[in-house]
């Protein structure tokens, strides 16, 4: 196995340690961290790093050059560059270091990272790793979830090449499911999480690249598209499928946190099976609720819909549904105020809005239906959205922009599943591969 090399990064402030880390990130490198001197001087021991990166000033945990001292004084630890990084004047930076020695060196703050990252991989003999985004994609795919792991398949098995985006915290909505028992091909429940580390592993199998960092820019009125990053990577398409997913609004009270998948959920369709002759509460009143409460009946022994006012926001149709259903009933003028159970929802307390006043009420099971967010922000109004903010886009994915395709929950506020996501998912890789054989052919 080939040696280790270690470059160690001496700091206190974690967000230098984090520049570093990220700008000096290789493949063949690891790079360590420490916050003193007496820590980098462990580290140092230990690990016989090829380079340290370390600041001149630290306040309080000693400063850079204390550690030059104990680094020099130690006859176990190879005397290997140690740069200083420094805000101060040059010379004045100079003055401070107690030796005059060629393996000490110093450098301007802010740092120049090309310069460093170039120094430090030609002392690491490492060439630098391929930029994937700098040749122009066939298909840059926008998300981390069903849709989104499902659409690079497709276009990887049609050497599509595709790149993902998948930001940071990847897997999408089923990474907060407990158990997931709709999805064919599991005839156990799998978890949620482990099901989307499934997923994440086909992809990466294909030899697809994911890089996790979330896009915060796009640019369709460009040919070929053109897709920035929170972190600055840009990559430039001819097709971009979007499946960024939407998100389920919550209540924001610890007690749901705490409960979720435990009795809470934001999906009667996923969850409602669970919930066989138990007493259920639905939060809202606007046609999901209805909807979500409607679909309750076949399992609940009741359902009770808690809404803040005295009218509902449903349309009137989906009002008189759920008002004729003899299992719904509604409390009016009303908030949870907080949800019990220790390990499993056993009921809830309610707040009259009118009177302040505060019951309890006893129940298996808690349904959020406020709405859902579809993430769409970062598009900057560049796609047809309807007016709660969807991608607008036909049966084919097909969206107002040629050659921009949506899957997913972000475009799919009717069925909103994991497997009709992962469907337009593949829908939308197919239909990019043929319009752009139909680009190449006209
Ligand atoms: C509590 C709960 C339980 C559920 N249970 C089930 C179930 O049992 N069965 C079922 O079929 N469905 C279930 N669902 C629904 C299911 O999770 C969704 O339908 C499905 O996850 C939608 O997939 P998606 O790929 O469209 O988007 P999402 O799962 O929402 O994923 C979108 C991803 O894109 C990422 N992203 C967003 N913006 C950016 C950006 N700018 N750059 C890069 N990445 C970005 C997000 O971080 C996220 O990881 C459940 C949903 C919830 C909330």
């Amino acid at each position: 196995m080939p040696k280790k090399k270690w470059i160690l990064t001496v700091d206190d402030d974690p967000a230098i340690l984090n520049i570093l880390e990220g700008a000096l990130a290789h493949p063949e490198l690891t790079i360590t961290t420490a916050s003193d001197a007496q820590q980098a001087f462990i580290q140092a021991r230990d690990i016989a790093p090829l380079l340290i990166i370390c600041d001149i000033m630290m306040p309080g945990s000693g400063d850079g050059t204390t550690m030059l001292k104990l680094l020099r004084a130690d006859p176990r630890i190879p005397r290997v560059p140690i740069i200083f990084m420094t805000s101060m004047d040059l010379k004045k930076a100079r003055a401070l270091l107690p030796f005059n020695d060629p393996t000490i060196g110093l450098i301007p703050k802010p740092l120049d990272l090309d310069k460093l990252r170039k120094y430090v991989w030609d002392l690491a003999g490492v060439a630098a790793p391929p930029d994937l985004t700098s040749e122009l994609r066939k298909v840059v795919i926008i998300g981390s979830g069903a849709a989104a792991y499902t659409a690079p398949i497709y276009a990887a098995r049609a050497n599509m090449a595709p790149l993902v985006f998948g930001g940071v915290s990847m897997g999408g909505q089923l990474m907060i499911t407990s158990e997931v028992e709709n999805f064919p091909g599991f005839p156990e429940p799998i978890s949620g999480p482990e099901l989307m580390e499934r997923m994440q592993k086909q992809v990466e199998r294909l030899g697809v690249a994911i890089i996790n960092e979330y896009v915060v820019k796009v640019d369709l009125s460009r040919r070929p598209f053109y897709v920035e990053t929170s972190e600055g990577t840009a990559a430039s398409a001819n097709t971009l499928i979007i499946a960024t997913g939407a998100n389920a609004k919550w209540l924001g009270i610890e007690s749901e946190k705490r409960l979720m998948g435990h009795g809470v959920s934001a999906c009667a369709t996923c969850d409602g099976f669970f919930f066989k002759d138990k007493e259920v509460v639905v939060v809202g009143g606007g046609d999901t609720a209805m909807e979500e409460a409607t679909f309750l009946t076949k399992f609940a022994s009741k359902v009770i819909v808690v809404h803040r006012r005295s009218v509902l926001r449903a349309s009137k149709i989906m009002q008189n549904r759920a008002r004729k259903n003899p299992k719904i009933s509604f409390i009016w003028d009303t908030a949870i105020d907080d949800i019990t159970g220790n390990g499993q929802v056993d009921g809830v307390k309610l707040k009259n809005l009118k009177t302040n006043a505060v019951t309890a009420l006893k129940c298996g099971g808690v349904f959020m239906a406020i709405g859902h967010t579809p993430t769409t922000s970062f598009l900057g109004g560049q796609l047809k959205m309807d007016e709660n903010g969807y991608v607008i886009a036909d049966d084919r994915t097909h969206t107002s922009v040629p050659g921009v395709f949506a899957a997913g929950d972000v475009m799919d506020h009717r069925y909103r599943q994991a497997i009709t996501a992962a469907g337009m998912g593949c829908k939308a890789a197919l239909e990019a591969e043929r319009w752009l054989e139909d680009q190449a052919t006209h």
